[in-house]
């Protein structure tokens, strides 16, 4: 039976990023795979000859070259990678639109500081005040993780529509909560959207999905894809190893997961202590359209475009299979890049239901997917361009084609609402990392796979 230092569940962004840590210092580590590809929520495929990613619109936590302190800067260095190596391209700007609003942002935070004090005029002295909170706080050790950010705001802002405008891309972007997200993730987010910024590697998620993944087996780290892990064994409160899909068992010292809080309680064979407001929910359609245009050759030039086509902002699983009113458009197109894409593409992303997906099949499936596309398309092209009269290819997916790549109980994309900053379970030796340890998007599961690695994996040793 092999033994292991630590083994860590997922080669998603958190999985690959833990590895390479523990590989750097000798650590004898696997990661273990269920699916064939890496990548996780953020993997791609192939389909009518092209690659497509899965979940890339935006790499959030944009920083220069050379700049100290940020959450990119911190990232490189942790897992010695060279920015250079990343090729990022930054955005044009992106938009947050509702009926009677649109605010621009870009890589400046002065263009977004303009466009609120022209919307907002009397709203200034708050949103001064937010951010000098937002840049001051100390996101990343928060004293009452139980705080909603649509609460804190209103200490800010007596104008609700500005409070729709904050709360609709952050939650787009993050939350695990209905209606609302955590305070603490709020300030991570609004700092990395706004102070920071968006860009895209160039080639998409691929290149640096194989950066991760050849510095992790170049560092001697073991790698097994399609490898499932059936149960978590452990005995007296600790963790001994894992069962695969096989039967075959490895022992470790500890294991770190990053299938999900309840995901990970299930493998345990202690999902009866899962309460109910600790599962997610929050899921999403993205239907891509692959054009002969490009985007901007017809006005649109935004790189993300959060729309909302009502006043107020509903973020929550809708009784439907999908919620039009609201959505994210997603251009490749608009990032810099060294060579431009050989065609055009749009994303199309809605709040989805996942039972009501999950109940289709075969033809209906198809069907669905065709039709809620359209319905989808006649609120969104409001806010962007229509592309089905330059469509030369579409592809949709589901909340189930989530939930059956990355194995997250419902498809929800962020995971539980409740999220676990030490990365503790009930088990000594097992932890979480990435989305249920609380950190979003890619750069923060990356960074959460770091620190989950250091903090348990590194310093106890
Ligand atoms: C549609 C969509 C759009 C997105 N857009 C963006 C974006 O533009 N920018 C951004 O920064 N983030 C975006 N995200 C979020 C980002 O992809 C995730 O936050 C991040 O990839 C999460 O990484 P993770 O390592 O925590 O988990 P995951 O990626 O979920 O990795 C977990 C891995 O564990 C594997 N696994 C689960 N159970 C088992 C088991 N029992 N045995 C073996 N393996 C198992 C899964 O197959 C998976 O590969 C998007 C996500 C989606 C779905």
């Amino acid at each position: 039976m092999s033994h292991y230092d630590t083994i860590l569940i997922g080669a998603g962004m958190s999985g690959l990023a833990a590895g390479i840590r523990l590989a750097q210092f000798d650590q004898r580590v696997v990661v273990l795979e269920r699916h064939y590809l890496w990548g996780g929520l953020n993997s791609f495929y192939k389909r009518g000859g092209r690659r497509f990613d899965v979940g890339l619109h935006a790499l959030t936590n944009y920083a220069p070259k050379g700049a100290k302190g940020l959450p990119l800067s911190r990232m490189l260095r942790q897992l010695r990678i060279r920015h250079e190596d990343l090729r990022l391209g930054e955005q044009r700007f992106s938009e947050i639109a509702f009926p009677d609003l649109r605010l621009k942002f870009s890589n400046d935070f002065a263009l977004f500081e303009s466009e609120v004090h022209a919307a907002f005029p009397s709203q200034m002295d708050g949103f001064a005040r937010l951010v000098a909170d937002v840049r001051a706080a100390d996101a990343f050790t928060p004293d009452d993780t139980s705080r909603g950010a649509r609460a804190e705001l209103a200490r800010y802002f007596d104008d609700p529509l500005l409070i729709e405008a904050l709360m609709l891309p952050m939650c787009y972007y993050g939350s695990a909560r209905a209606d609302d997200i955590d305070w603490y993730q709020f300030v991570i987010l609004f700092r990395s959207f706004f102070f920071e910024g968006f860009a895209r590697p160039e080639g998409g998620i691929q290149p640096m999905l194989d950066l991760l993944r050849r510095r992790y087996l170049d560092l001697g780290g073991e790698l097994r894809m399609q490898c499932g892990v059936q149960e978590i064994l452990h005995a007296n409160g600790r963790v001994s190893g894992v069962r695969l899909d096989d039967g075959a068992e490895l022992t470790a010292d500890r294991v770190l997961s990053s299938a999900g809080y309840v995901e990970t309680m299930r493998l345990a064979g202690l999902e009866d202590r899962v309460r109910d407001d600790e599962r997610g929910s929050m899921s999403f359609t993205e239907t891509i359209f692959v054009m002969d245009t490009e985007p901007a050759r017809h006005g649109h030039e935004a790189a993300v475009i959060f729309f909302n086509d009502a006043p107020d902002f509903r973020y929550r699983a809708p009784d439907d299979l999908i919620d039009a009113r609201s959505g994210v458009i997603c251009s490749p197109n608009n990032y810099a890049a060294e060579a431009p894409l050989p065609e055009g593409i749009l994303r199309y992303t809605n709040l989805a239901n996942h039972d009501r997906w999950n109940a289709l099949a075969g033809d209906d499936y198809d069907r669905a997917k065709r039709e809620q596309a359209d319905a989808a398309l006649a609120v969104a092209t409001r806010y962007g361009m229509d592309p089905r009269p330059h469509e030369v290819f579409r592809d949709s997916f589901s909340p189930t084609t989530v939930r059956r790549f990355t194995g997250h109980d419902r498809g929800a994309v962020y995971g539980s609402p409740k999220k676990r900053l030490d990365g503790a379970t009930d088990v000594d030796g097992l932890h979480l990392m990435g989305t249920d340890q609380g950190m979003l998007g890619v750069i923060g599961a990356i960074l959460s796979g770091i620190s989950m690695a250091n903090r348990h994996a590194l310093v106890a040793r």
